[in-house]
């Protein structure tokens, strides 16, 4: 009967027991130490060197138990040693090499049982050459990475001790690892541990619980284990220039490793604060030093990674940082994550993701387990690094490309300490010169107007039907001659280049010539939607300060005096000719503006976006050539104050095509046929019976599409082209595009949007303006000839979004568009959302903020906050408000002061508030 003794298992095997019982059966604390015997060592002498080893220390003898609900580690007394041999004699030299290396795998991967002596397993295997080695695998419940330093010296000095006879020159063990978890116990108790544990509470609050790194493939709900690793070395004389730097500046080599990946992680993940997982050594006193055992505690380095700091400054943050953290590196991590993450997330692991270990002097190599704990966790030695990677989170490619941004930050950094995080170069050059192929380097279209384009298309097809509505069919030679009569009049009021003309007209023929008559004088058109409030007119034809504002009958009454009333009266005025540049008050070019659309402003005020004639005529020419079903007859139903009614308006009649104007609910549309071209946004799908499907072109954009919301149009529809199409008003209608060509299956998941239409150039940008890796998030910045001139007479908000472009030509610019994307492998854009507080619904472009100061503004309300609700179906938005009382009312009181719900659905005319339509609005 082998005599046993119990103690209390350490804090760290404790922690490692439960791991244990999270994942039964794996292999992912198994450490690897194999160990070459030098020659004439024979395998009873090879078997008694292990066997001293083993003897001297306990925790070679040690298994854990539960016992009454507590852990505790079992020792054994020392027994003789047999060890299982391998043979590999017989077989030729490679081959021998071939199967240490297969079985040394497979001895590592098999999991050891916490709970049944010995936590380790050793096999003698014999080489051809007469030498022997040993592959030795041990549970890390009772070795760490210094317990490898020791076993390797140990097993040296009685490994040479029996070739020479004389005695092992080893240190002698003062205590035993038993006696450390004692007093590890004793001391880590009551005030104590509760003032430790108070230092990690305030150290970690607030922190990110998870480092948002571009993941290959999205997050499994329960956290997964299998990993596998890339090995490297650091370049010749990287680690002696990172030890310099260190020496130079009071740090260790181990914190500017450290600082590096913090800067690698805090780019890759856009997340200006990161929490990295380090080891500290738990050998705090001499008699620890000698001993082979479990010691490390991971703790939590929190970073800091705000204002762009320079390497050097972010070294003494993470110096200040890591020596915070090792003071309190004995509290047990287990108690670390009771304290600050109760509520375990399933999908995560707690407090840190990855971690970054610096084992300078280790001769370890490490068998691959196939497992990781971390997500991301990097091995740096002077040898053999690795990174370890969870492989349902990422692939090879990718943790190949983290390392090599690893290395290439780490190299740059050390070179120059003063450059700024986001100068440190992440992308190699030939990576440079891919994205910038898929930024688009696009093809120039010759500047032009719309009336050139469209009075092109009349002389070649005078007599095609360029325009149906309420049953009236208008040639392109009629649509023309109308066009003129009204432009000559419009002429005469005051029409002219770098003016703008309000049209207040329901949708019609006339809309259409008024249109292309304000188009003709040279002047910019203004749509003014009549369904919209009257205060929201009247606050657009103050804005906009239009030369000219033109109504009917019926809308006469929502537009100001002196606004020309088309009808009877003007009829007499008209005349018949073509108008020329002679005609105009200004010759008409391509720099002049051809329309103001009105988007929703965050601060309260919406604002107009003025697009000119080369920046339309530059967007036509990629969309007709990329939407042949222009050519042919496109339904147009969408409000002209959305630009999205430029496709389907311009295309057609730049193409030889037909408009035909209906609203998407009523019979017309339905009406002679399906179209050919249909643009929507997602929200319409459902509405796309067989009448108003397209047959050749459905372009779908304004909000985010998935491949759900498609699938189904797609089923019954396979033979037409689908295009996804992504823009913001400032950089005209559409600037990126992707298209799922006929017969091409629907992706499940978010559809992607593509790549830049010709003459945009796209540059994801990261918050330094440096553009970001494949897979890292962006912003989206838009350049080239799309974009729109800027705010109307609002210097001050175009110069915040239209910036200086540094990746172009001089002078070029960029408009900042608040959204987030990224690249994809294959060159193509991936929306991931908003970066501000803009909001789609169905279709319409809100910004949030908008409706908050307006609400705020009314005197009866503190506080106001507006959100969009999507788990009623439908989205809506819903203000909640705080005031003083609910006299108007408008507020309820909450009990404790906090957001009272208020109104959902219309939160605009609830409040009284017009400037902002919201709920019933026909949005698209
Ligand atoms: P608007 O100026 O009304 O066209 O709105 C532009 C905004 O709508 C963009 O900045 C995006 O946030 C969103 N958006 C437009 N098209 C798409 C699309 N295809 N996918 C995702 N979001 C889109
Ligand atoms: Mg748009």
């Amino acid at each position: 009967m082998t005599s046993e003794w119990t103690f209390p298992a350490s804090f760290a095997q404790e922690r490692v027991w439960t791991a244990n019982q999270l994942d039964p059966g794996s292999p992912v604390y198994n450490v690897s130490a194999p160990w070459r015997f030098p020659a004439g060592v024979t395998a009873a002498q090879a078997v008694e060197v292990l066997a001293q080893v083993v003897a001297r220390h306990e925790s070679l003898r040690t298994h854990l138990r539960m016992v009454d609900g507590a852990l505790v580690q079992v020792v054994r007394a020392a027994e003789p040693l047999e060890l299982p041999e391998l043979d590999l004699t017989g077989l030729p030299a490679e081959e021998q090499e071939r199967r240490y290396a297969e079985t040394l795998t497979e001895l590592a991967r098999t999991p050891i049982p916490l709970d049944a002596p010995p936590l380790w397993r050793a096999r003698l295997v014999r080489f051809g050459d007469g030498r022997l080695r040993l592959q030795f695998v041990v549970h890390h419940a009772v070795f760490d990475s210094h317990s490898a330093v020791l076993f390797d010296a140990e097993m040296a000095a009685f490994a040479r001790a029996a070739l020479t006879g004389a005695p092992a020159d080893v240190p002698e063990l003062p205590i035993q690892y038993a006696d450390f978890a004692v007093w590890q116990r004793d001391q880590l108790t009551g005030d104590e541990l509760a003032r430790q544990l108070a230092f990690w509470r305030d150290h970690l609050a607030g922190a990110p619980a998870v480092t948002g790194l571009p993941l290959d493939r999205p997050r499994p709900t329960q956290l997964g284990f299998a990993g596998d690793e890339v090995r490297f070395a650091l370049p010749d004389g990287l680690l002696d220039r990172v030890g310099q730097l260190a020496a130079g500046t009071s740090a260790t080599p181990y914190m500017v490793l450290l600082a590096t990946f913090a800067a690698l992680l805090s780019r890759l993940s856009g997340d200006p604060e990161v929490v990295v997982g380090v080891s500290t050594a738990g050998r705090d006193t001499a008699e620890l030093t000698p001993l082979i055992g479990m010691f490390v505690n991971p703790v939590a380095l929190r970073c800091d990674l705000t204002g762009d700091p320079s390497g050097a400054e972010l070294l003494g943050r993470v110096r200040t940082g890591l020596l915070d953290a090792m003071e309190h590196g004995q509290t047990p991590f287990q108690r670390i994550v009771e304290a600050v993450a109760p509520h375990r997330d399933p999908s995560v692991q707690p407090v840190f993701q990855t971690a970054l270990n610096f084992i300078p002097d280790s001769g370890l190599d490490p068998v691959p387990l196939g497992t990781t704990k971390d997500d991301l966790a990097f091995d740096i030695t002077g040898g053999t690094s690795r990174l370890v990677y969870r492989t349902d989170l990422f692939d090879r490619a990718t943790a190949e490309q983290i390392v090599a941004r690893y290395l290439r930050l780490l190299a740059a950094a050390v070179a120059d300490p003063a450059t700024r995080l986001s100068a440190l170069p992440l992308l190699d050059d030939a990576e440079r010169a891919v994205l910038l192929t898929w930024t688009g380097t696009g093809g120039e279209v010759a500047p032009t107007t719309l009336v050139a384009e469209m009075e092109r298309q009349a002389a070649v097809t005078p007599a095609a039907v360029a325009l149906v509505s309420d049953g009236v069919e208008l040639s392109y030679a009629e649509l023309a001659v109308r066009a003129n009569r009204l432009a000559r009049l419009l002429v005469d009021r005051g029409a002219g280049p770098e003016t703008r003309v309000a049209l207040l007209l329901p949708r019609s023929v006339d809309l259409v010539v008024a249109i292309l008559a304000v188009l003709k004088t040279g002047a910019a058109y203004l749509p003014v939607d009549t369904d919209y409030p009257a205060n929201r007119i009247d606050y657009l034809l103050t804005d906009a300060e239009p030369a000219l504002v033109l109504a009917t009958p019926q809308t006469a009454a929502l537009a100001p005096t002196g606004a020309l009333v088309l009808g009877p009266t003007t009829a007499a005025d008209l005349r018949d000719a073509d108008l020329t540049d002679d005609d105009r008050r200004a010759p008409l070019r391509p720099e002049h503006p051809a329309y103001v659309l009105y988007t929703s402003g965050s601060t309260g005020r919406p604002k107009g976006v003025l697009v000119e004639h080369r920046a339309v005529t530059a967007y036509l020419a990629w969309a007709r050539d990329t939407y042949p079903g222009l050519a042919g007859t496109a339904l147009l139903h969408s409000p002209v104050s959305f630009d999205l009614t430029v496709t389907g308006l311009f295309g057609p009649l730049t193409a030889g095509g037909t408009v035909r104007l209906a609203g998407i609910d009523t019979p017309a549309a339905r009406a002679g046929g399906p179209p050919t071209f249909l643009k929507v946004t997602p929200s319409h799908l459902p509405l796309l019976d067989d009448a108003l499907s397209p047959t050749t072109d459905l372009v779908i954009g304004g909000e985010a599409l998935t491949g759900e919301q498609l699938a189904g149009w797609r089923a019954a529809h396979p033979e037409v082209a689908v295009i996804n199409e992504y823009g913001p008003t400032e950089a005209t209608v559409g600037c990126v595009a992707a298209r799922i060509a006929p017969g091409q299956p629907v992706p499940a998941g978010p559809v992607p949007i593509g790549q830049p239409t010709w003459t945009t150039r796209v540059h994801l940008l990261d918050a330094a303006l440096t553009p970001v890796p494949p897979g890292v998030v962006g912003e989206l910045y838009v350049a080239g000839s799309q974009l729109a001139r800027g705010y109307l007479r609002r210097p001050a908000l175009t110069a915040e979004r239209f910036l200086p472009c540094p990746y172009g030509p001089a002078g070029e610019r960029m408009y900042r568009t608040g959204d987030l994307a990224r690249w994809r492998a294959d060159g193509t854009l991936e929306y991931l959302g908003r970066r501000d507080n803009q909001v789609k619904v169905r279709g319409m472009r809100i910004e949030l903020g908008e409706i908050e100061s307006v609400l705020r503004a009314r005197p009866d309300v503190d506080e106001a906050a507006v959100v969009v609700r999507t788990d009623t179906g439908e989205p809506t938005l819903v203000g909640y408000l705080v005031g003083p009382a609910d006299d108007a009312g408008l507020v309820g009181r909450g009990g404790d002061g906090g957001w009272v719900r208020e109104v959902g659905g219309g939160v605009g005319e609830v409040c009284g508030v017009s400037s902002v339509v919201v709920g019933g609005g026909r949005g698209i």
